[in-house]
């Protein structure tokens, strides 16, 4: 998955030579701390020695810390283990098609500074990576921290990219500059930012941060759905994200619901993005105010945005909701069909149309389970509006550095590890 590149000198930090046995436990105590040695033994079926070895760099280095403030049972209170907040931290750079977000994080992947910019069709991406680079530096000097303490920057894009070079591939859609089809995304930030650099399309970065830190930490199998200027999907199975459609990652969004329905920007008819992602949304509402019905906006037609739907929506406006109540249903159509095949355990529906627009995210799983009811597929599907984090997709960026080092990909059978 993603390219990672190094630069010169990099892999001697010791962040990247820690023994392979103290990254199984760095990995432990991220997904369990505060945790007591005895409870590592236990995890891991080791006596206490080997887990004092194991241990032993992990404190050399500050990745960890300890506490004293465990449950006491009478006796003295046992040692915990948990991550430094205060040694190492992590760059994440979201590149998206209408704005451009930062975030740097401790390794506990809390936010410590995170700013967003806009950006258009008209922005040119050296500007977008000058302005995020200089946000990088900006946060590291207020925080007060050395960039030799940033392991390194996560990227996240909006699009697929070619695997060997890190250039980017063009969308079905390109809702940005012309210049970014083949941008050099990887090599433009390193060239910035002379630290280890990780790439990934935006919406597996947000999984990943939910099947491994946030609300997907237990289900093998999890799928991820994001819903905004297109419908873009992915999907994890048993720690490994499943790359159905490599070249393009919104796959879900052109699947066809209605072979005799309205014309999709692939150039074919009854995309589910055709009905459930932002453009449609607006369409449909500026259709329907076209053929004289009323609402509650009042605006000039050609200013009406989709936050103003959203708003409409709130105050109980008819218009409004039968747009969002269409638009929800064929995505609840598309995801029956999905989940007829695959069987997901769970699926988190995020993105900017499900954050801001409750009754979608309700219409579209109360569709999808009708139907899914109507197949007698077991409906034991647990539904998720958005994630464990309010800006995944950045953090789910930065968290690729993590993740990379320290192998951090449950569900691990951690007595199948050969210690
Ligand atoms: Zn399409």
């Amino acid at each position: 998955m993603g390219v990672f590149r190094f630069e010169e000198g990099s892999a001697k930090h010791p962040f990247f030579t820690l023994p392979e046995n103290s990254l199984i436990v760095f990995g432990l105590i991220h997904q369990f701390g505060p945790i007591s040695k005895t409870d590592l033994c236990n995890i891991l079926q080791k006596k206490m020695t080997p887990i004092n070895r194991m241990l032993q760099p992990l404190e050399l280095h500050n990745f960890v810390i300890v506490h004293s403030k465990g449950d006491s049972t009478g006796g003295r209170k046992p040692m915990l283990y948990d991550i430094n907040p205060h040694q190492h931290y992590l760059l994440g750079i979201n590149f998206s098609t209408t704005y451009c977000e930062v975030a740097l994080v401790n390794l506990r992947l809390e936010t410590l500074a995170i700013e967003r910019f806009q950006v258009d069709v008209a922005t040119h991406p050296d500007s977008v990576v000058e302005k995020a680079s200089a946000l990088c530096y900006r946060f590291v000097q207020s925080e007060n921290i050395s960039m030799h303490q940033v392991l390194g920057v996560g990227v996240s894009v909006f699009s697929s990219f070619n695997e060997s070079t890190g250039f980017i591939c063009r969308p079905i859609k390109l809702y940005a500059h012309e210049r970014w089809v083949e941008y050099p995304i990887l090599q433009e930030v390193q060239k910035r930012i002379p630290l280890p650099v990780h790439i990934e399309k935006g919406t597996n970065a947000a999984a990943l941060l939910e099947y491994v830190h946030g609300k997907g930490m237990h289900s093998k199998k999890m799928f991820y759905l994001l819903c905004a200027m297109n419908i873009r999907s992915a999907m994890l199975f048993e720690g490994k994200l499943i790359n159905t459609a490599p070249n393009y990652e919104d796959a879900f969004g052109h699947m066809t619901i209605d072979y005799d329905g309205d014309r999709c920007d692939c150039g074919w008819y009854g995309c589910v993005a055709a009905y459930a992602t932002i453009p449609a949304v607006v369409k449909a509402f500026l259709t329907g105010l076209k053929m004289g019905r009323t609402s509650s906006v009042q605006k000039p037609i050609e200013t009406i945005t989709f936050p103003d739907i959203c708003d409409a929506v709130h105050t109980g406006d008819l218009l409004a909701r039968e747009v969002i109540e269409r638009s929800a249903s064929m995505l609840g159509l598309a995801l029956a069909n999905y989940i007829n095949l695959f069987a997901p355990e769970l699926i988190i529906l995020s993105g900017l149309i499900p954050q801001n627009c409750p009754l979608y995210y309700e219409i579209a799983v109360e569709t999808a389970k009708k139907k899914v009811e109507l197949l007698q597929v077991p409906t034991n599907i647990r539904f998720e509006q958005n994630g464990m984090y309010s800006t995944p997709i950045t953090i789910g960026a930065a968290a690729l550095i993590l993740d990379q080092a320290f192998h951090l990909r449950p569900p691990l059978d951690y007595k199948s590890i050969d210690l």
